[in-house]
């Protein structure tokens, strides 16, 4: 058994779709899992119709509503499924007429609930795999469409929901292996999860690539493939340098630290699904479906560079906390950590003098409370815009000079803060956001100036 997760751009349109069922009509005695997401930006616009119907604004909400059905239905057509008998039809015109109610209701209630942001981005998910499942059929191949919310059960926190193994792992079984069994190809909703009490969630934004793992790791599949719009991991993101070069494979540890500093390309909780179960990912071109991809393993081969990659995060705000009444003092950290702990804000890079500690969080929305907490402890600054850069290669345990090479590239850049240690295969710094782009270059030319052909394309 193989998964085959396949992003926004994997199904956007008719094109799209139909490369889709040729990847996996190709892969058919592989006994595919499709994992998918919403159709190109749906889940974004389908956010922005909630948001404008809280605000109010009902007719635009309604408005914007009515295109991205029209999308839907236009696709549909393309692709030959019929415009009026079809239960496909019939159920883009049933969660149509859902999300309009919704709409009808945030306008009159002027509150949009994290609860209800959920509610209405599934339906990205609900009807791109809804019309998938016919595309399956339409080229020969038996397809099921399932419901994620019957398998992937998740805690209440809405918009980033935490997956409860205990029962999603037996739930997948219990509700794919029957299908899978019968030959036919179960087509799965990324992204979205529900509670114990059948209330539907979501597990983050890109969470689809993690859906994919997830199911993967429940049915112990041989391969988890991320089919995405480039040629899989790439150097650095190809839209900021061009010349990023696709690397051949890399390891498990790598790819989550490239995930969570910024590569858009993998969710960063995909991975931890596949290390349980030691399952490789293959991260592929759904525009080239005959190259290789990127391989991600358990222990990536001897690499000649130093740096396998660079990964980058805009929208970082810096918090300095400074007490020189923690001179000598303990428990200044903990109490620090204990703050963003409670408004549960994840910190992503840290540093510390005696007296003072230096954070960035990529989220602000508890920002001001976490302030005012902090400010008990001592003086608090808080700068905004920041980015944070981040080099990551296993090599960096072995290899010296690699922060010489970094400094030298970046001479001419403010670097507020930098670290490297923790995990050992990354150094990180943090600077001003509008250098971003001059830096991400700067470090990419000096560390990939030559590329072991062996790991790098
Ligand atoms: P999907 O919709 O298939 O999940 P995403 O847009 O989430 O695709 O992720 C793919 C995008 O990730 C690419 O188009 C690319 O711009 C971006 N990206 C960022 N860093 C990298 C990287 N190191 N390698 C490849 N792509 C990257
Ligand atoms: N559709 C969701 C999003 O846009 C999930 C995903 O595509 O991975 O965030
Ligand atoms: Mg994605």
């Amino acid at each position: 058994m193989i998964v085959c997760k396949f992003g926004g751009t994997s199904v956007q349109d008719a094109e799209a779709m139909t490369r889709l069922a040729q990847i996996i009509g190709a892969r058919r005695k592989l006994q595919p899992v499709v994992v998918a997401s919403a159709m190109g930006k749906t889940t974004n616009q389908l956010l922005e119709v909630a948001q404008t119907a809280s605000r109010g604004k009902r007719q635009d909400a309604l408005d914007l509503l009515a295109k991205i059905k029209e999308k839907h239905l236009r696709e549909s057509q393309k692709l030959g499924i019929a415009v009026t008998e079809d239960w496909v039809f019939e159920t883009i015109q049933t969660y149509f007429k859902e999300m309009r109610d919704l709409v009808k209701g945030l306008a009159a209630l002027g509150e949009l609930t994290p609860r209800i942001m959920d509610a209405i981005a599934s339906y990205g998910e609900r009807l791109s795999t809804a019309i998938l499942t016919q595309v399956l059929e339409n080229n020969g191949m038996p397809a099921q469409l399932m419901d994620a919310r019957q398998c992937v059960i998740t805690d209440d926190n809405f918009t980033r929901a935490a997956v409860l193994f205990d029962q999603t792992d037996p739930a997948i079984l219990e509700h794919l292996r029957p299908v899978i069994k019968a030959g036919r190809i179960p087509v799965f909703q990324g992204f979205i999860g529900a509670t114990r009490q059948a209330i539907t969630t979501t597990i983050g934004r890109g969470g689809s690539d993690y859906t994919a793992a997830i199911v993967g790791a429940a049915l112990d599949v041989e391969d988890i493939q991320i089919w995405t719009d480039v040629d899989g991991i790439m150097t650095t993101d190809p839209r900021m340098v061009p010349e990023a070069r696709r690397i051949r494979v890399i390891s498990f540890d790598e790819a989550s630290e490239l995930a969570y500093f910024g590569a858009k390309v993998l969710h960063p909780a995909t991975i931890v699904p596949a290390v349980r179960r030691k399952i490789p990912v293959h991260v592929l071109n759904s525009y080239k479906p005959d190259q290789e991809g990127t391989l991600i393993t358990d222990e990536a081969p001897p690499c000649d560079n130093p740096v396998k990659a660079i990964a980058y995060k805009s929208g970082i705000t810096v918090v300095n906390v400074t007490s020189t009444r923690m001179l000598m003092a303990y428990g200044f950290l903990k109490r620090i950590f204990d703050t963003f702990e409670h408004f549960k804000v994840p910190v992503d890079v840290v540093s510390t003098s005696e007296v003072s500690v230096s954070l960035t969080v990529d989220e602000t929305s508890a920002l001001w409370d976490i302030v005012t907490e902090l400010k008990k402890i001592g003086e608090v600054k808080v700068e905004g815009s920041k980015s944070i850069v981040c080099c990551v290669g296993d090599n960096l345990r072995n290899i010296p000079g690699v922060p010489y090479i970094a400094f030298s590239a970046l001479q001419d850049i403010k670097i507020q803060m930098i670290s490297q240690g923790a995990s050992a295969i990354n150094i990180t710094f943090v600077i001003d956001q509008e250098r971003l782009p001059e830096a991400v270059r700067g470090l990419h030319d000096a560390f990939f100036k030559t590329a072991d052909p062996l790991i790098f394309e």
